[in-house]
């Protein structure tokens, strides 16, 4: 059994955690290219979103590279993404490929259908129960250290001193944490990750930016599609925090560790907005941007891919949060035909638009302070 999963985020490094757990055999999913979004877009329905797409074309190399099993993510409710896999399947039959497609329900969904899929991958023969309940523990603790050295990356790149120094330390303790595998050897990487940032040189009052990122977690991770937005702002000057990650989304116990906000006071803070689930990320967006212009925030970026029902649902509320809440949202809708040009130029009127918002505010405290 050759193994291949889709790219997304820190994906691809818990994947390669639970290969060394494990003693899989897996064959890494080539990265996605222009080439593979016109296979994905030529095979898949034209209305499908841009995740089906992408992924179908990486799918296609990784084949013809010599993968016969596909592991993608499943998934329940509104969104189309619970019948990707067997779309996906349909799609790569069709086309002659000989292959075996599982498809893993996230454990936020159902613990017991996450264990039932996993067991499709890793027999009960060959890994007994308790093995592996612990070993996904740790793998779940992993990927909890790695979206949090990322956190950390994003909210200090903005006031580095010297350019690059966060992506230094931001790789190193990448590696020391993803040398580590037991629990000791977790909470001692996470101590070294910690001090590997702290040599980092900062600017803490350098003028500044807070931009939060939301949207659907597929663009809002793969830096190809978001056109690495988040190493963009950072060279502007930008702090930024984003409301999706892998670990978040693979919580069983629904708290979001890594946004800090778990998922009932998400839910109550976009309630004067959306009240009920769509699906998808849509409702988290919408609460993420209620919490991010309640923090402060100087404006929010979200990402949709074009046709993505919950965030053109989410699309049409942020508008009216925006307004109310005096706080700049931009919406950016990717598609195979989106060009960085485009985008870069509307990033470049909301920082405008931020920074004005923020002389004004200033301007108008330093004046109420002169006059009281
Ligand atoms: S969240 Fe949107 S883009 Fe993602 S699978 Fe669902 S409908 Fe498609």
């Amino acid at each position: 059994m050759k193994i291949a999963v889709p790219r997304m985020g820190n994906l691809s490094l818990i994947i390669k955690d639970m290969v060394q757990r494990f003693d899989l055999d897996y064959l890494e999913t080539p990265p996605f290219t222009e080439q593979t979004m016109e296979i994905g877009a030529a095979l898949a329905p034209e209305f499908a979103c841009l995740p089906l797409k992408a992924v179908l074309g990486t799918f296609v190399g990784a084949l013809a590279m010599g993968a016969d099993t596909l592991v993608t993510g499943g998934g329940h409710g509104p969104c189309r993404f619970g019948y990707y896999g067997e779309i996906q399947r349909r799609i790569l039959e069709r086309e002659g490929h000989d292959f075996r497609m599982v498809v893993l329900e996230p454990p936020s969904v159902s613990l017991r259908a996450f264990h039932d899929s996993i067991r499709s991958v890793i027999p009960r023969e060959q890994v007994g129960f308790g093995t592996l309940a612990r070993e996904l523990y740790l793998t779940l603790s992993k990927v909890l250290l790695l979206d949090m050295l990322d956190k950390r990356a994003l909210q200090l790149r903005g006031l580095e001193v010297v350019a690059g120094s966060v992506d230094e330390a931001l790789a190193d303790a990448q590696e020391i944490v993803s040398r580590a595998f037991t629990r000791k050897e977790l909470s001692a990487a996470r101590k070294e990750g910690d001090a590997r940032f702290r040599e980092v040189e900062i600017e803490w009052d350098r003028p500044h930016l807070k931009v939060g990122l939301v949207g659907e977690i597929f663009v809002v991770l793969e830096t190809f599609f978001n056109f690495d937005i988040e190493h963009w702002l950072g060279r502007r000057n930008v702090v930024v925090e984003r409301s999706v990650t892998i670990s978040d989304t693979c919580d069983p116990f629904h708290r979001n560790p890594v946004f800090g906000y778990p998922e009932h006071m998400v839910a109550r803070m976009a309630k004067p907005y959306l009240s009920h689930e769509v699906g998808g990320d849509g409702l988290l967006t919408v609460g993420s941007s209620v919490i991010f212009a309640r923090r402060g925030f100087d404006a929010v970026v979200h990402f949709l891919p074009f046709t993505c029902m919950p965030e053109v649902i989410a699309k049409g509320v942020l508008g009216r949060v925006s307004q109310e809440l005096e706080m700049p949202v931009l919406s950016l809708s990717i598609d195979e035909q989106t060009g960085k040009a485009g985008v870069e130029t509307r990033l470049e009127a909301l920082l405008d638009l931020a920074w004005s918002n923020k002389a004004k505010s200033l301007h108008a405290r330093a004046e109420l302070q002169a006059v009281t």
